[in-house]
């Protein structure tokens, strides 16, 4: 069981795999004003750079699902670098329906809601490992500027303008799903060219790795449109942010 191998390669230097800043991470884990002790869950949990990296600042006792192998193995290593891998598990597996036998004070999808099958069912999933009066976090993007056609929503990777809302809304349908919103951390442009841009040169050492892998072709292909598709589209377009929620 994996994710697609495409996106083990150009992420595989990446320890934050979302348009948050290693600050702004930081700065999230202080917004929430953790308490050591306090159960963390994380679906989809990349290289596990939020957990290892709560577990030494606060004290938190994490649990991460991924279903990258690579990233599993990269967040175990970072848990031992930083000194915390008696508090923080990360399990290789799929996520889709895992409720923690223990509840959480907090339980994260960030940058993964397809793992609920949207905003509404990954909120749902995650109230189900929350204990009473916690704090829900979900990782989402949102349109900065709403396209003003399905082209340019096209451009930044997404379905069709319906894929997202705008912040004020975005915000607005936490309340119709039963959630106050208590706290968010946006991304800003510098963060996402930290996210796309570091996996061009990603890329690119891969390709002169591997040149004759399969995957050489799509990922030359990917090096050499990226960096315009990205400055045209995403960068002008999608905002990110992580929005903390309370079950009212
Ligand atoms: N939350 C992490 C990773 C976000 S990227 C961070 O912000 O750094 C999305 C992650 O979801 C990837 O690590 C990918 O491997 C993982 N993923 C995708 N589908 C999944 C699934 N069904 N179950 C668990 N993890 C999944």
């Amino acid at each position: 069981m994996d994710i697609p191998r495409i996106f083990n390669i150009t992420e595989s230097a990446h320890r934050i795999h979302n348009p948050l800043t290693p600050e702004k991470l930081a700065i999230l884990g202080e917004a929430l004003r953790l308490e050591s002790g306090a159960r963390v869950l994380d679906l989809g949990s990349g290289s596990g750079e939020m957990l290892c990296t709560w577990a030494r600042d606060h004290g938190v006792i994490g649990t991460g699902i991924d279903m990258s192998q690579l990233f599993t193995e990269q967040a175990r290593r970072r848990a031992v670098e930083l000194g915390v891998a008696d508090h923080v598990t990360f399990i290789h597996g799929d996520a889709a329906g895992y409720v923690s036998d223990e509840k959480a004070s907090v339980a994260a999808c960030v940058g993964a809601t397809w793992i609920g099958g949207g905003v509404a069912g990954t909120i749902e999933l995650l109230s189900r490992s929350l204990r009473t009066g916690g704090i829900i976090l979900i990782g989402e993007p949102y349109w900065r500027q709403l396209p003003p056609t399905e082209e340019v929503a096209k451009g930044c990777l997404a379905h069709s303008i319906s894929d997202f809302l705008r912040l004020p809304e975005l915000l607005a349908s936490f309340g119709r799903l039963g959630c106050d919103v208590v706290e968010m951390v946006l991304a800003d442009q510098d963060g996402w060219d930290r996210y796309e841009a570091a996996k061009w040169l990603t890329m690119r050492q891969w390709l002169e790795a591997n040149p004759d892998d399969e995957l050489a072709k799509e990922v030359r292909a990917e090096l050499t449109s990226e960096p315009e598709r990205y400055a045209t589209y995403t960068r002008e377009y999608l905002g990110w942010g992580v929005f903390a929620l309370m079950p009212r």
